[in-house]
């Protein structure tokens, strides 16, 4: 048994009792429990550890501390036994959670698995068997079909693999372990509430170790805004229901600012010496300027009416552009990740016999590691061009100390971090 483990099912109070039990024993070193006092809540076999009682007894008070806050604020007792009565600190949760990866994916690799054929065959036999559902939200909230079939695909491989830790333990060993304890407990209470509603009971209330719930990933507090009870059958069921999968998804975007009327964007070809510093988001314009300065479609038809257009350049000057608009930014709003909203975009246009991305990817460009990365912003930072904290990550401020760098070498000016930038600086 993980030390970790140790008294993992015992509220606070069941816990205080067992360790009072066993206090003659929880002086360093720890002794074994001889079998005829040991107390009949713990096997007489598990080796008391100091710090793995601290942790239980800790987070057991933290569960106490908690539900004092939830009674407060109007959770039944029938909710909160339901809850917290067989509770689990889980170490895995905090792994992950502290877990930075060193090394990045660039965006091809990413689009590669998740806009696979095979993820493509899959979602159009899903997107048969679920039809009239995807049909009926596309219907009531105005987003397409193939775009809640393509987040349902991204978010769990069509519901077959949303997760099976028990948000309550998720979000409760967040709450207390306290990076991000704050936003946890709004998490938790959240959940509690969609407990007391009997719209899912605990056992079922399963999702991924950052308590992302059922086959779209709602967190709770999105939940509690967004869950539509779509078959009518009382509940809001993200876990079982494929009407209410549909209509929560549809009603998520359509209130993040989905336009019926359209498309999230379009790959586009750039006219030669066009200035790609304009692939920013905080470039918007409708698309009829963009067509003034150039820009087109793969096939030269009209570019699609976007009154609110931007550039995207996500492999940088030399791979594949995209003209978004405002339905891209309302999946931004599911994941605010350009490689997911892609994601998103292209397996939808893909599940509609749409065309895969047509332009080459820089393939034999590398992705920095999150210390290259680092050492680049350090480095730019040291000769004036302005990059941030040097924390590993991109973001608007190290994408305009790239760019800055690259006008003064007379590069074109994209943001896009690749390891020639390392070289041209002299970084080892
Ligand atoms: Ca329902």
């Amino acid at each position: 048994m993980h030390p970790l483990h140790f008294l993992p099912r015992l509220r606070f109070a069941q816990a205080a009792l067992a360790l009072a039990a066993l206090a003659g024993c929880a002086s360093t070193p720890p002794r074994p429990v001889p079998p005829s006092v040991a107390p009949a809540a713990v096997s007489p076999t598990i080796q008391p550890d100091s710090d793995a009682q601290a942790l239980q007894l800790g987070f057991a008070r933290w569960v106490d501390g908690f539900m004092a806050s939830a009674r407060a604020a109007g959770v039944d007792e029938a909710t909160l036994h339901a809850a917290f009565d067989g509770v689990h600190y889980l170490p895995r949760v905090v792994e992950l959670d502290r877990a930075q990866p060193e090394f990045t994916r660039t965006v091809w690799d990413y689009l590669d698995n998740t806009v696979s054929p095979q993820r493509i065959r899959l979602g159009q036999d899903k997107l048969l068997q679920v039809r009239a559902e995807a049909d009926a939200a596309a219907a009531r909230f105005g987003v397409p079909a193939t775009i809640l079939a393509a987040i349902w695909g991204m978010e769990s491989n069509y519901g077959s693999n949303y997760g099976n830790i028990p948000t309550i333990d998720a979000l409760a060993t967040l709450g207390f372990e306290g990076r991000r304890a704050d936003w946890a407990r709004g998490q938790l209470m959240a959940a509690l509430q969609i407990l007391q509603n009997r719209d899912i009971d605990r056992a079922h209330m399963v999702g991924s170790w950052a308590g992302a719930m059922g086959q779209t990933q709602f967190l709770p507090s999105n939940f509690l805004a967004y869950a539509v009870d779509a078959d009518g059958d009382g509940k809001r069921d993200i876990w079982g229901s494929m009407a209410d999968v549909m209509a929560s998804t549809a009603n998520f975007l359509a209130r993040s600012g989905w336009q019926a009327d359209q498309p999230w964007g379009t790959e586009v070809q750039l006219p030669p010496g066009f200035d790609v510093a304009r692939a920013d988001s905080s470039v918007r314009q409708p698309s009829g300027q963009w067509a003034a300065e150039g820009v087109q479609t793969m096939d030269s038809t009209p570019l699609p009416m976007l009154p609110d257009a931007e550039l995207l350049l996500p492999a940088g000057a030399r791979g594949p552009a995209f003209l978004v608009g405002p339905n891209f930014r309302a999946i931004l709003r599911y994941n605010n990740s350009t490689s997911y909203a892609l994601g998103v975009s292209l397996l939808a246009q893909r599940l509609g016999n749409g065309p895969a991305v047509q332009a080459p990817w820089p393939r034999d460009l590398q992705a920095l590691t999150r210390s290259q990365l680092q050492a680049l912003q350090t480095a730019l930072n040291a000769r004036g061009f302005a990059s941030g904290t040097p924390d590993g990550m991109m973001g608007p401020a190290t994408r305009e100390g790239i760019r800055s760098f690259q006008r003064s070498v007379g590069l074109p000016a994209d943001g896009y971090p690749d390891v020639g930038l390392l070289d041209t600086l002299g970084v080892k």
